[in-house]
């Protein structure tokens, strides 16, 4: 009995004293880079805790659900630059784009997001080129990722699915057959304007359904048909539009999370 006490004791007693002397910072290290921290800087802030969703594509707990499949209560209509009942169709978890209705814009606005989007086109197709499953995810109204049914429908290239619309086209086309739901996961740097000029492009970042497609795209500015894009100055943060460019697109678990309000740990 002894012997095994003894033994456990022997055991156990290094390790305990490991566990009270465990670092778990320095003050005696290195400054990195920015002169603001150490390597293993004991008193550098913890990030804060984050609940990622239970399953791929769910919503951490930090996101704003803009679209949950039961309400619409985050969108407008849009008429002469004012906001009036969404037209959109709510059934069965999704949301339809009614073609003779007008684009859904969020009530809230953002600057720097991530934002996951699931969308799908009509399974009945009809229409070719930018006329087949056209919708779009239109960051602060101005920068347009674009939504088509680009499953064996050609386009030109930078109007395809996941374009910057009229500006680059993904580098892989990742889509989905027409009425399989596909995930866009974006993370957006907005434009910075100081005096009226553009100090900072915006950025794209763009996984679609799981494969990347641009990797921190500066865009060349606001969406243009048939001209060269550029900036004209806006807010700090705009309204999110999905675009009715009259096609039966649908919608689901849309939720975006603020990633510009808070400092780098
Ligand atoms: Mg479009």
């Amino acid at each position: 009995m002894r012997t095994s006490f003894c033994s456990l004791a022997a055991l156990v007693w290094p390790a305990l004293v490991f566990a009270q002397h465990a670092p778990v910072g320095y003050t005696d290290t290195p400054y990195l880079p920015d002169g603001k921290w150490r390597v293993h800087d004991l008193n550098r802030p913890h990030p804060r805790m984050v609940t990622p969703g239970a399953t791929a594509g769910a919503p951490p707990s930090d996101a704003i659900v803009l679209l949950d499949g039961t309400s619409l209560s985050h969108w407008t209509g849009t008429k002469g630059g004012k906001p009036i009942e969404p037209g959109w169709r709510l059934e069965n978890g999704y949301m339809e784009c009614v073609p003779e209705s007008t684009d859904l814009v969020t009530k809230e606005k953002f600057g720097d997001i991530q934002l996951h989007v699931e969308w799908t086109s009509p399974t009945k197709i009809e229409g070719e080129s930018q006329d087949r499953g056209n919708s779009g995810v239109i960051l602060m109204g101005r920068y347009e990722v674009q939504v088509l049914d680009s499953y064996e429908n050609i386009t030109y290239a930078d109007g395809q699915a996941a374009a910057m619309y009229g500006q680059y086209p993904p580098l892989v086309n990742a889509v989905r057959k027409p009425g399989e739901w596909q995930t866009y996961d974006i993370v957006f740097e907005a434009p910075r304007f100081e005096n009226g000029k553009l100090v900072k492009p915006a950025y794209l970042t763009l996984f679609h359904n799981g494969v990347l497609v641009h990797n921190h795209e500066a865009w060349l500015g606001t969406v243009e048909h048939r001209r060269v894009a550029h900036y004209t100055p806006h807010a700090a943060e705009e309204a999110l539009t999905l675009q009715n460019h009259g096609t039966r697109v649908r919608y689901r678990n849309i939720w975006v999370r603020n990633i510009g309000t808070y400092d780098q740990p």
